[in-house]
């Protein structure tokens, strides 16, 4: 098998209200397509694992770690910012989603598939090192890559986040760690508001202006972030996977279609083949619309998979 598919039941349970976008069912969104599709057989299997202490300390600071694990409520509960909600599991189910993301760097780096898709929440790329916020508490495309260099000896990560949202978190945990290139495309201005003027050599933000769609989203691929991934060539690639810029989530105004999913996971796909040993590890991020989500996610493993 190719792809690792890894999820855990305790994501289905952190719950941030019956009208949150960033709800439950997105989770059975992306799975309920794979099985329609007949793609679920064909991947491997794994229930997330726990991330540990260590892990997270290496993009979060301890104190922070505390402050989350004491805010977590025993019933009923606790808003971290006005959007990041915490009930009684969604401690838990962080610490499996960082997991998942760490379990797929194991999974790719001893050669046991050639990729991995961690269909899991909450999501990640918002989380800085000291403060949880647009639906994340963790950064758990961070934490995957902070593994990477330091547990697998890696000198070169490469994150790819083409979420409509800027990756504040992983920028703000990675922008002076030259070992790790983030290559972001979002709206811009828009949520975090933050992003457009802030990247280096190594950070390669590409704002997009609401109502740009496949087009402008295939050219700054092509024309930014491509040519910086070739320059920099990653030992590794991780994704942040969100699907939010699809023109049926009205989370915003970025018009992707299903194919553009696709599509740009088979760019990515050469840059691995090419310089990383084919190893990929995707992690879910935002994506709204869930059938809009099941669909990209779908094109998204699909690829990924060879299927
Ligand atoms: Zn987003």
């Amino acid at each position: 098998m190719q792809t690792a598919y890894i999820t855990h039941s305790l994501c289905l349970k952190h719950d941030m209200g019956a009208l949150h976008p960033e709800c439950p069912a997105r989770i059975h969104a992306i799975e309920d397509q794979l099985i329609a599709s007949g793609l679920f057989g064909y991947l491997q299997q794994h229930d997330a694992p726990e991330v540990t202490r260590e892990q997270l300390l290496r993009v979060h600071d301890a104190a922070y770690i505390d402050s989350i694990q004491s805010a977590a409520p025993q019933h009923g509960t606790v808003e971290l910012d006005g959007d990041t909600i915490m009930n009684p599991y969604t401690y838990p189910a962080a610490l499996r989603a960082a997991g998942a993301a760490v379990m797929g760097v194991d999974l790719v780096m001893a050669g046991r598939v050639e990729n991995a898709f961690c269909n899991i929440r909450p999501p990640g790329h918002h989380a800085e090192r000291a403060r949880a916020m647009g639906f994340c508490l963790f950064n758990n495309i961070a934490v995957a890559a902070a593994y990477a260099l330091d547990a697998h000896g890696l000198s070169r990560v490469a994150i790819a986040d083409f979420d409509v949202h800027h990756g504040n978190g992983t920028e703000h945990i990675f922008h002076d760690d030259p070992r790790v290139m983030l290559c972001s495309t979002f709206q811009h201005p828009f949520y975090p508001y933050v992003g457009a003027y802030s990247g280096n050599d190594h950070i390669i933000n590409v704002p997009m202006r609401a109502g740009d769609g496949s087009e402008k989203f295939r050219e700054a691929v092509i024309d930014q972030w491509l040519p910086a991934l070739e320059r920099f060539q990653p030992e590794l690639l991780l994704i942040s996977a969100g699907f939010d810029a699809h023109r049926d989530d009205d989370m915003s105004m970025i018009r992707l279609v299903d194919a553009d999913y696709g599509w740009v996971t088979g760019q990515l796909k050469q840059v691995a083949e090419k310089h990383c040993h084919k190893r990929i590890v995707s992690a879910l991020e935002g994506g709204y619309e869930l059938h809009a989500l099941g669909r990209s996610a779908m094109a998204h493993i699909k690829v990924l998979s060879g299927l």
